[in-house]
């Protein structure tokens, strides 16, 4: 070191491997050894150094020296072992504050910048701000500090705090990444479900193409089969129009036979009657005869060809039968028609097979000339006008039915895909029903952290306060006791002044009946405390032992131990001074205080110890009091400690401050110290209690954020 803080000229430190003490008296520089150490390791902060700013490192001069310009610390290091990253045996690593405060590093003496140099010592595992140097005051620190900060040194020496630090950007990113998962799997659940719907509908879809070509297929079966059957019934009707003409012809032979007949029946008549006219009245008679049977036969023949009509008749009869039942089988064709409305072509059909139908029973009744049926015919026309006409309105309302049909099919499709959303909605609020309650119990339950956690910060803050209050209280109580004690610590120390005394009080619990020296049994206001001292004299030293016996032992232990000499005032020996019942006036005169021995309180049992000690002694304001009095009416002791001796003999001055304290207990110093004491006792146990509470507080805080943290996790978890 040279010109570093305390060391002026050029130091140089020699260290041993095992264990280097260094020693010296206060302020002498052990600690400005240290900060050397720690300066040319590259510690930065001026403050970790005991100095205000850097340039306070360099030697100041002290109070005649001049100053030094610069501050330099160099340390060598073993490197056989190669420890650090160089071929050298030894590494020289050195610093140079100036006076502007600015530092320079070498390693090896060439110049380096400090971050290199703090590099270079990583090799070996040394840093400046580890916990490898420990410094004055640093275990107090330590062990003062709280919990938390000792774990964050724990944690630096342990070299962890960077894994703490990876740990927490790790949890982080990990809570980002759930984050996406769980809305990619919402994604994909979503995605699930309408691809269940799209199969679902393709499915029906399906069915639906099925259905048709089913519906398509059973239409087409029923025409071709009303078809066919309407095909045979036709030819049914045209085979029995074919017997019935048929029979028509054989009638219509017959007739034309007996009208032949009646024609040859007539001509034989007239040739008859010519006859008769030719042949007279015989004959004729004969011939009237033939006539009458002729008659007879003719009438026969009428009678059997009016049966013949009656059969015609029956056959038209049978023929209109046949008419009824066509336009009963036009009327199921009607009916069909209506069934099968939409499919045009085959009542298309069915009209040609009509018109075509009509068109050969009108060739029929051309041919046969069977004119009767006319009327019939208009009829039947008519009613397939009518027919005609009913058809176009189903058509036409068929179309409006179809239209009307497709709407309400799309008007169906849209209640359908409205009924599933609504499905969907419902189930999803049905699904999530536990979750939505969940949801709103987690916010009713973070509004009530939040509140609370509120209301427990005020509190937590205003505990801090009173805290803080009862701990400066606490400070400034403990530094008024410790002033107080060692004041009286000082005072006992001077009194208890010889060694034999000293020793006889430390070793009291042997002898067993040493009470203790004269000045620590007697309380007196610090008024008199002065004067009672004087007062006591020599006396105020000497030991009070129980008997006689005690204070021999006493005597030989000092003797055998070569410890000095003391003085004993055994009370059962001990013999008290009477009072003097002339000095009673005296005491009724200004300036005079009493008896020396009624300012001072002690235990009843001291009385004579305490009357051999003062005597008739008075205590009086000053000298001028005294005299008044008179020299040598008593003994008398002033305030300030001047005496006026029985004999007349005077002595008194100046007394330095520190040399007049009080040897008894003074009453205010032991009340006060008691007073502090108590209100110590009182201030730890409610700054104990205000601790606790806060402690409490503050975990209920960690708690209650965590709480709350967490909560509002799960709500937004739960709203996505
Ligand atoms: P203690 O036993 O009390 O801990 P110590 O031996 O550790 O004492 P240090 O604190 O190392 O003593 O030394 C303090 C001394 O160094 C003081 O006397 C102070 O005046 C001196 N000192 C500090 N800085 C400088 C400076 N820049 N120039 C000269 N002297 C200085
Ligand atoms: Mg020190």
């Amino acid at each position: 070191m040279k010109g570093f803080k305390s060391f002026a000229r050029q130091t140089d430190l020699v260290f041993g491997d095992d264990f280097n003490v260094v020693i010296g008296p206060n302020g002498s520089g052990k600690s400005n050894v240290f900060d050397a150490l720690c300066f040319v390791l590259g510690k930065t902060s001026a403050k970790g150094l005991r100095a205000e700013k850097s340039a306070n490192l360099i030697y100041n001069g002290g109070k005649s020296k001049n100053a030094a310009k610069s501050g330099e610390v160099a340390i060598y290091f073993d490197n056989t072992d190669k420890e650090f990253p160089t071929d050298t045996k030894e590494v020289r690593i050195s610093r140079i504050v100036k006076s502007t405060g600015s530092s320079t590093y070498y390693i090896n003496n060439k110049k380096h910048t400090r971050s290199e140099v703090v590099d270079f010592l990583h090799h070996a595992r040394i840093n400046p701000d580890g916990y490898n140097i420990i410094l004055q005051g640093d275990i107090i620190r330590f062990v003062e500090m709280s919990g938390d900060k000792r774990r964050g040194i724990v944690e630096e020496i342990a070299d962890i705090s960077v894994y703490e630090e990876k740990k927490t950007k790790a949890f982080s990113e990990l809570t980002k990444v759930e984050g996406s998962f769980k809305e990619a799997q919402i994604i994909l659940k979503e995605r699930n479900n309408y691809l269940k719907d799209l199969a679902s509908e393709k499915e029906q879809a399906n069915k639906y193409d099925e259905f048709e070509t089913t519906l398509k297929r059973g239409k087409a079966t029923l025409l071709s089969r009303s078809i066919n059957e309407k095909k045979s019934k036709v030819e049914n009707i045209h085979s029995k129009n074919a017997s019935t003409v048929e029979k028509q012809k054989n009638l219509q032979n017959v007739i034309d036979t007996n009208k032949e007949n009646i024609k040859i029946a007539k001509a034989e008549v007239k040739e008859i009657n010519d006859d008769i006219e030719k042949k007279g009245d015989a004959e004729q008679v004969a011939i009237h005869k033939e006539i009458e049977g002729l008659k007879i036969s003719i009438a026969t023949e009428k009678s059997r060809t009016d049966s013949l009509r009656g059969e015609l008749t029956k056959i038209q009869d049978r023929k209109s039968q046949l008419k009824g039942s066509l336009t009963e089988l036009n009327s199921k064709v009607k009916a069909l028609k209506e069934e099968e409305k939409n499919k045009l072509i085959s009542q298309r059909q069915n009209m040609q097979l009509k018109a075509e139908l009509q068109g050969k029973i009108a060739a029929f009744k051309k041919k046969h000339k069977l004119d009767g049926e006319n009327s019939a015919d208009t009829e039947i026309e008519e009613l397939d006008n009518k027919i005609d006409e009913l058809q176009k309105t189903v058509d036409e309302l068929r179309v409006k039915q179809q239209d009307m049909l497709r709407s309400k099919d799309r008007l169906e499709i849209q209640i359908r895909t409205a009924d599933e959303k609504i499905d969907k909605v419902m189930s999803v609020s049905k699904e999530h029903a536990d979750e939505i309650k969940a949801l709103k119990q987690k916010k009713e339950e973070f509004k009530k952290v939040t509140l609370e956690l509120n209301q427990v910060l005020s509190s937590d803050s205003s505990l801090a306060s009173q805290v803080g209050n009862a701990r400066s209280r606490m400070y400034f109580l403990q530094e008024e006791l410790a002033k107080i004690q060692a004041k009286k610590a000082s005072i006992q120390e001077k009194l208890g002044g010889s060694l034999a005394v000293s020793k006889i009080i430390e070793n009291k619990k042997r002898f067993g009946g040493v009470n203790g020296t004269v000045s620590s049994l007697g309380n007196v206001s610090s008024q008199f405390a002065k004067a009672l001292e004087i007062a006591a004299g020599g006396r105020i030293k000497s030991i009070v032992v129980e008997n006689d016996g005690v204070g021999a032992e006493c005597i030989s232990y000092l003797k055998q131990n070569r410890l000095g000499v003391a003085s004993f005032l055994p009370i059962n020996k001990i013999r008290g001074v009477s009072p003097d019942k002339s000095l009673d006036s005296v005491l009724k005169q200004p300036g005079v205080h009493g008896r020396a021995i009624d300012l001072i309180k002690y235990d009843a049992k001291y009385r004579n110890v305490f009357s051999f000690v003062f005597g008739n002694t008075l205590v009086v304001d000053n000298i001028a009091v005294a005299r008044k009095i008179g020299i040598g009416v008593a003994k008398m002791v002033t305030l300030e400690g001047d005496v006026a001796e029985k004999s007349g003999a005077m002595q008194g001055g100046f007394r330095k401050p520190t040399t007049t304290g009080s040897g008894f207990s003074q009453n205010e110093v032991n009340e006060k110290e008691a007073e502090i004491e108590e209100e110590l006792a009182d201030i730890s146990g409610v700054l104990g209690s205000v601790e606790k509470k806060k402690i409490t507080s503050e975990e209920k805080i960690t708690q209650l954020r965590d709480f709350k943290a967490n909560l509002e996790g799960d709500i937004i978890r739960i709203e996505k």
